[in-house]
């Protein structure tokens, strides 16, 4: 099962108690991704969706805000519907749901909330965390797209529109605007997951970092000690260890003799011990030498 259906799933289960929350959500969900059909004086809801979850929800809102007893609704039933939701409304009509539902449906926070549950469960998807962070809600109508950002702005998070075909998208992209808007819709076991994912990934790449940057190190380590061996064998053969102040030969040996050490640990060999600043500037005058004698070379 996708994360997505995991979270719809969750929030199929949610049923709000305060009819207010109950009305908001159904508003939500016909708005959505339902349509007010009338024709020849009778009117019908249409909801179009593959997922059987949110046809039980609808019902299951639909008995609790209307009392109404069967799994199939009459004409009647309709009507008492369109009623209510006209009662909210106002002087909009019924069948224009291209500019958001009434406000005075969600004016509250907790209609906010079940608001933006009923549209996610309809018209909303999001990504697998494993593979990136996006979220998003799809509305037939810019007015529709609008209402929903300026309902998710009303948690104090920042959502997006972008047009893709004749749908206005609604997204999210940032792991901690999706976690709190699954807060507020109710997803609280999805939130869990995503957080845990999340951790898991955020360790994971700090790992990473880590073993890439001692990598990077070692390398560092071992180019630097390759050329400063080149440089100790050319002293060597050309110069000759015993010409070579005490210091600078006890360097030089110990070097040839431990090519894989960092600085400090040569140091640490010495007799007597030298701090690693102490090894680099005679590494370096070794260099230096060896230097000269490459230019001498040269005339
Ligand atoms: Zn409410």
């Amino acid at each position: 099962m996708s994360f997505s259906t995991k979270v719809k799933e969750e929030l199929s289960a949610c049923i709000p108690l305060g009819r207010h929350c109950q009305l908001a959500e159904l508003a939500a969900m016909i708005s959505l991704c339902g349509r007010v059909v009338l024709e020849n004086e009778t009117a019908s809801i249409h909801l179009q969706t593959e997922n059987r979850a949110i046809i039980r929800k609808y019902f299951t809102l639909l008995k609790k805000a209307f009392i109404i007893n069967t799994d199939v609704c009459n004409e009647s039933d309709t009507i008492r519907v369109l009623e209510a939701i006209k009662a909210y409304n106002g002087v909009e009509p019924i069948h224009d749901l291209r500019g958001g539902v009434n406000s005075l449906l969600v004016s509250r926070n907790c209609c906010k909330r079940a608001y933006l549950r009923g549209a996610f469960t309809c018209a909303g998807s999001m990504s697998d965390p494993k593979k990136g962070y996006h979220l998003e809600l799809v509305c037939n109508h810019l007015g529709q797209a609008e209402q929903l950002k300026e309902i998710i702005r009303s948690f104090g998070l920042e959502a997006r529109t972008i047009v893709r075909k004749k749908y206005y998208v609604v997204y999210l992209k940032e792991s901690a605007g999706i976690v709190d808007l699954l807060n507020i819709m109710g997803a609280h076991h999805s939130l869990m997951d995503l957080e845990n994912l999340r951790i898991e990934k955020e360790v994971r790449n700090s790992v990473n970092r880590q073993v890439n940057c001692e990598a990077a190190n070692i390398t560092k380590t071992v180019t630097a000690a390759s050329r400063q061996i080149e440089d100790i064998m050319i002293l060597r053969e050309r110069y000759g260890f015993n010409n070579l102040p005490d210091n600078l030969r006890a360097m030089a040996e110990m070097r040839l003799e431990y090519p894989e050490s960092s600085l400090k640990e040569l140091g640490e060999l010495l007799d007597p011990p030298v701090g690693k600043s102490g090894v680099n500037h005679r590494l370096r005058k070794l260099s230096e030498l060896a230097d000269k004698l490459r230019s001498d070379d040269g005339l």
